[in-house]
Protein backbone atom coordinates (compact mmCIF):
# COMPACT_ATOMS: atom_id res chain seq x y z
CA UNK A 1 0.00 0.00 0.00
CA UNK A 2 3.02 2.36 0.77
CA UNK A 3 6.23 2.34 0.25
CA UNK A 4 9.42 4.50 0.82
CA UNK A 5 12.51 3.17 -1.40
CA UNK A 6 15.77 5.26 0.57
CA UNK A 7 13.59 8.54 1.27
CA UNK A 8 16.20 11.12 3.07
CA UNK A 9 15.69 14.50 4.11
CA UNK A 10 17.97 17.78 4.82
CA UNK A 11 17.40 20.85 5.86
CA UNK A 12 20.85 22.79 4.40
CA UNK A 13 23.95 20.93 6.12
CA UNK A 14 21.66 18.80 8.51
CA UNK A 15 20.83 15.43 8.17
CA UNK A 16 17.24 14.93 9.90
CA UNK A 17 16.72 11.49 7.59
CA UNK A 18 18.75 9.01 6.70
CA UNK A 19 18.09 7.06 3.31
CA UNK A 20 14.66 5.11 4.77
CA UNK A 21 13.22 2.00 3.56
CA UNK A 22 9.26 1.69 5.01
CA UNK A 23 6.81 -0.82 4.11
CA UNK A 24 3.08 -0.72 5.28
CA UNK A 25 0.68 -3.63 4.06
CA UNK A 26 -3.06 -2.61 3.28
CA UNK A 27 -5.08 -2.66 6.41
CA UNK A 28 -2.26 -2.43 8.64
CA UNK A 29 -0.95 -0.25 11.15
CA UNK A 30 2.09 0.66 11.44
CA UNK A 31 3.91 3.34 14.38
CA UNK A 32 6.93 5.49 14.46
CA UNK A 33 8.22 5.81 17.92
CA UNK A 34 11.77 7.26 19.15
CA UNK A 35 13.16 10.30 21.25
CA UNK A 36 11.82 13.61 20.32
CA UNK A 37 13.41 15.75 17.52
CA UNK A 38 14.70 12.03 15.92
CA UNK A 39 12.37 12.75 12.52
CA UNK A 40 9.24 11.35 13.04
CA UNK A 41 6.72 13.81 12.09
CA UNK A 42 9.42 14.34 9.44
CA UNK A 43 8.63 11.19 7.75
CA UNK A 44 4.87 11.84 7.67
CA UNK A 45 5.15 15.30 6.33
CA UNK A 46 7.17 13.72 3.04
CA UNK A 47 4.34 11.13 2.83
CA UNK A 48 1.91 13.75 2.50
CA UNK A 49 3.94 15.64 0.31
CA UNK A 50 4.43 18.98 2.98
CA UNK A 51 7.81 18.78 2.29
CA UNK A 52 10.04 17.44 -0.45
CA UNK A 53 12.38 14.65 0.06
CA UNK A 54 16.33 14.68 -1.28
CA UNK A 55 16.52 11.54 -2.43
CA UNK A 56 14.78 8.05 -3.08
CA UNK A 57 10.22 7.76 -3.28
CA UNK A 58 7.40 6.66 -2.12
CA UNK A 59 4.73 4.94 -3.37
CA UNK A 60 1.21 5.27 -2.77
CA UNK A 61 -1.03 2.32 -4.10
CA UNK A 62 1.47 1.53 -6.99
CA UNK A 63 1.46 4.99 -7.85
CA UNK A 64 5.19 7.00 -7.17
CA UNK A 65 4.19 10.21 -5.61
CA UNK A 66 5.40 13.34 -7.97
CA UNK A 67 4.47 17.06 -7.15
CA UNK A 68 1.80 16.81 -10.25
CA UNK A 69 -0.17 13.88 -8.93
CA UNK A 70 0.40 14.69 -4.47
CA UNK A 71 -2.70 16.98 -4.67
CA UNK A 72 -5.35 13.80 -5.66
CA UNK A 73 -2.71 11.69 -3.18
CA UNK A 74 -3.52 13.98 -1.14
CA UNK A 75 -7.13 13.10 -1.11
CA UNK A 76 -6.82 10.16 -0.48
CA UNK A 77 -5.15 10.65 2.48
CA UNK A 78 -6.32 11.39 6.04
CA UNK A 79 -3.89 13.46 8.07
CA UNK A 80 -4.30 14.64 11.74
CA UNK A 81 -1.19 16.78 13.12
CA UNK A 82 -0.31 17.13 16.65
CA UNK A 83 -3.59 19.22 18.60
CA UNK A 84 -5.36 18.37 16.00
CA UNK A 85 -4.74 21.26 13.92
CA UNK A 86 -8.34 22.60 13.84
CA UNK A 87 -9.22 25.80 11.75
CA UNK A 88 -10.14 28.02 15.50
CA UNK A 89 -12.74 30.12 13.13
CA UNK A 90 -14.96 27.08 11.71
CA UNK A 91 -17.51 25.40 13.56
CA UNK A 92 -16.93 21.59 14.25
CA UNK A 93 -18.97 20.84 11.23
CA UNK A 94 -17.52 23.43 9.25
CA UNK A 95 -13.82 22.24 10.09
CA UNK A 96 -15.09 18.10 8.95
CA UNK A 97 -16.58 19.28 5.76
CA UNK A 98 -14.73 22.09 4.38
CA UNK A 99 -12.81 19.80 1.62
CA UNK A 100 -15.59 18.06 0.67
CA UNK A 101 -17.31 21.56 -0.08
CA UNK A 102 -14.12 22.87 -1.53
CA UNK A 103 -13.94 19.85 -3.96
CA UNK A 104 -18.27 20.09 -4.26
CA UNK A 105 -19.15 16.92 -3.29
CA UNK A 106 -22.91 16.81 -3.39
CA UNK A 107 -24.44 18.03 -0.50
CA UNK A 108 -26.52 15.02 0.84
CA UNK A 109 -23.53 13.11 0.42
CA UNK A 110 -21.58 15.89 2.68
CA UNK A 111 -24.50 15.22 5.10
CA UNK A 112 -24.82 11.83 5.32
CA UNK A 113 -21.17 11.23 5.66
CA UNK A 114 -20.81 13.57 8.59
CA UNK A 115 -23.87 12.28 10.68
CA UNK A 116 -22.15 8.23 10.35
CA UNK A 117 -18.78 9.71 11.34
CA UNK A 118 -20.10 11.59 13.99
CA UNK A 119 -21.74 8.31 15.20
CA UNK A 120 -18.91 6.70 14.18
CA UNK A 121 -16.42 8.35 16.72
CA UNK A 122 -19.44 9.16 19.28
CA UNK A 123 -19.66 13.40 18.81
CA UNK A 124 -22.97 14.39 20.32
CA UNK A 125 -24.82 16.29 18.01
CA UNK A 126 -25.33 19.70 20.21
CA UNK A 127 -21.43 20.31 19.51
CA UNK A 128 -22.02 20.32 15.65
CA UNK A 129 -22.17 24.36 16.17
CA UNK A 130 -19.72 25.21 18.49
CA UNK A 131 -15.77 26.44 18.06
CA UNK A 132 -13.09 24.75 18.44
CA UNK A 133 -12.38 26.74 21.58
CA UNK A 134 -15.23 25.79 23.06
CA UNK A 135 -14.68 21.66 23.34
CA UNK A 136 -12.14 19.41 25.28
CA UNK A 137 -9.32 18.31 24.51
CA UNK A 138 -10.95 15.21 23.56
CA UNK A 139 -13.84 16.46 21.00
CA UNK A 140 -11.30 18.74 19.01
CA UNK A 141 -9.46 14.86 18.79
CA UNK A 142 -12.33 13.23 17.80
CA UNK A 143 -13.22 16.17 15.70
CA UNK A 144 -9.61 16.18 13.61
CA UNK A 145 -9.96 12.53 12.93
CA UNK A 146 -13.81 13.29 11.60
CA UNK A 147 -11.93 15.89 9.41
CA UNK A 148 -9.21 12.98 8.26
CA UNK A 149 -12.26 10.09 7.72
CA UNK A 150 -14.49 12.33 5.43
CA UNK A 151 -13.44 11.63 2.37
CA UNK A 152 -12.97 7.94 3.22
CA UNK A 153 -9.29 7.69 2.63
CA UNK A 154 -7.23 4.58 1.96
CA UNK A 155 -4.51 6.43 4.17
CA UNK A 156 -4.74 7.71 7.63
CA UNK A 157 -1.25 9.43 8.79
CA UNK A 158 -1.36 10.27 12.60
CA UNK A 159 0.92 12.06 14.50
CA UNK A 160 0.74 11.90 18.16
CA UNK A 161 -3.11 11.88 17.68
CA UNK A 162 -3.80 11.05 21.26
CA UNK A 163 -1.00 13.10 22.87
CA UNK A 164 -2.59 16.14 24.35
CA UNK A 165 -5.19 13.50 25.90
CA UNK A 166 -5.49 12.78 30.15
CA UNK A 167 -4.72 9.21 30.45
CA UNK A 168 -8.14 8.40 31.20
CA UNK A 169 -9.57 9.92 27.87
CA UNK A 170 -6.56 8.56 26.27
CA UNK A 171 -7.64 5.26 27.04
CA UNK A 172 -10.70 5.25 26.19
CA UNK A 173 -9.62 6.45 22.74
CA UNK A 174 -7.71 4.30 22.36
CA UNK A 175 -10.03 1.79 22.19
CA UNK A 176 -12.06 3.33 20.13
CA UNK A 177 -9.64 3.77 17.48
CA UNK A 178 -8.51 0.79 17.33
CA UNK A 179 -12.18 -0.60 16.69
CA UNK A 180 -12.18 2.40 14.09
CA UNK A 181 -9.22 1.25 11.94
CA UNK A 182 -10.11 -2.56 11.89
CA UNK A 183 -13.56 -1.90 11.35
CA UNK A 184 -13.18 0.43 8.11
CA UNK A 185 -9.45 -1.73 6.96
CA UNK A 186 -7.53 1.38 6.70
CA UNK A 187 -3.94 1.44 6.69
CA UNK A 188 -2.31 3.52 9.28
CA UNK A 189 0.88 5.66 9.93
CA UNK A 190 1.03 6.78 13.45
CA UNK A 191 3.89 8.69 15.34
CA UNK A 192 3.68 8.32 19.32
CA UNK A 193 5.83 8.27 22.29
CA UNK A 194 4.26 6.14 23.89
CA UNK A 195 5.21 2.71 24.37
CA UNK A 196 2.18 0.88 25.49
CA UNK A 197 0.25 3.11 22.49
CA UNK A 198 2.94 1.54 19.89
CA UNK A 199 2.57 -2.16 20.96
CA UNK A 200 -1.44 -1.68 20.77
CA UNK A 201 -1.94 -0.22 17.76
CA UNK A 202 0.92 -1.17 15.44
CA UNK A 203 1.41 -4.60 13.42
CA UNK A 204 4.73 -3.33 13.07
CA UNK A 205 6.98 -0.84 14.95
CA UNK A 206 10.00 1.35 13.53
CA UNK A 207 11.67 2.77 16.38
CA UNK A 208 14.32 5.66 14.97
CA UNK A 209 17.36 7.57 16.44
CA UNK A 210 18.65 10.59 15.12
CA UNK A 211 16.93 10.04 11.68
CA UNK A 212 17.96 6.20 11.60
CA UNK A 213 15.80 3.41 11.66
CA UNK A 214 17.85 1.86 14.41
CA UNK A 215 14.92 -1.37 14.32
CA UNK A 216 11.36 -2.39 12.51
CA UNK A 217 9.06 -5.25 13.78
CA UNK A 218 6.71 -6.31 16.08
CA UNK A 219 6.80 -5.12 19.78
CA UNK A 220 7.59 -8.19 20.78
CA UNK A 221 10.77 -8.71 17.75
CA UNK A 222 11.46 -5.67 19.71
CA UNK A 223 11.48 -6.62 23.01
CA UNK A 224 13.16 -9.71 22.77
CA UNK A 225 15.69 -9.22 20.05
CA UNK A 226 16.79 -5.50 20.21
CA UNK A 227 18.92 -4.69 17.25
CA UNK A 228 21.01 -2.75 19.79
CA UNK A 229 21.34 -1.49 23.35
CA UNK A 230 19.10 1.69 22.68
CA UNK A 231 16.31 -0.34 21.73
CA UNK A 232 16.23 -1.74 25.09
CA UNK A 233 16.96 1.40 26.48
CA UNK A 234 14.33 3.37 24.92
CA UNK A 235 11.58 0.77 25.99
CA UNK A 236 12.83 0.06 29.47
CA UNK A 237 12.58 3.50 30.19
CA UNK A 238 8.84 3.53 29.68
CA UNK A 239 8.25 0.86 31.22
CA UNK A 240 10.66 0.11 34.43
CA UNK A 241 9.21 3.01 36.13
CA UNK A 242 5.87 2.01 36.17
CA UNK A 243 6.93 -2.00 36.86
CA UNK A 244 8.99 -0.62 39.56
CA UNK A 245 6.00 1.41 41.37
CA UNK A 246 3.83 -1.85 40.89
CA UNK A 247 6.44 -3.74 42.65
CA UNK A 248 6.34 -1.75 45.34
CA UNK A 249 2.79 -1.79 46.40
CA UNK A 250 2.97 -5.49 46.48
P1 LIG B 1 9.97 14.28 15.80
O1 LIG B 1 8.64 14.29 15.11
O2 LIG B 1 10.61 12.93 15.84
O3 LIG B 1 9.93 14.91 17.16
P2 LIG B 1 10.73 16.05 13.64
O4 LIG B 1 10.54 15.18 12.48
O5 LIG B 1 9.68 17.08 13.90
O6 LIG B 1 10.98 15.18 14.94
O7 LIG B 1 12.12 16.83 13.49
C1 LIG B 1 13.32 16.15 13.17
C2 LIG B 1 14.46 17.13 13.16
O8 LIG B 1 14.30 18.01 12.05
C3 LIG B 1 14.53 18.00 14.40
O9 LIG B 1 15.87 18.14 14.77
C4 LIG B 1 13.95 19.32 13.94
O10 LIG B 1 14.52 20.40 14.66
C5 LIG B 1 14.38 19.35 12.48
N1 LIG B 1 13.47 20.14 11.63
C6 LIG B 1 12.17 19.89 11.41
N2 LIG B 1 11.63 20.80 10.56
C7 LIG B 1 12.64 21.65 10.24
C8 LIG B 1 12.75 22.81 9.40
N3 LIG B 1 11.70 23.25 8.70
N4 LIG B 1 13.95 23.41 9.31
C9 LIG B 1 15.03 22.94 9.97
N5 LIG B 1 15.01 21.86 10.79
C10 LIG B 1 13.83 21.22 10.92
Amino acid sequence: MLLLSQVSKSYGNTRVLAPTDLQVPAGETLVLIGPSGCGKSTLLRLIIGLIKSDSGSITFAGTILTSENIFQIRQRTGYVIQEGGLFPHLTVRDNVVVMARHLQRNATWINSRFTELAELVRLPQELMHRFPAELSGGQRQRVSLMRALMLDPELLLLDEPLGALDPMIRYELQQELNGIFSQLKKTVVMVTHDIAEAAYFGHSLVLIRDGHVVQAGSFKELTLSPAEPFVERFISAQREPMERLTKALK
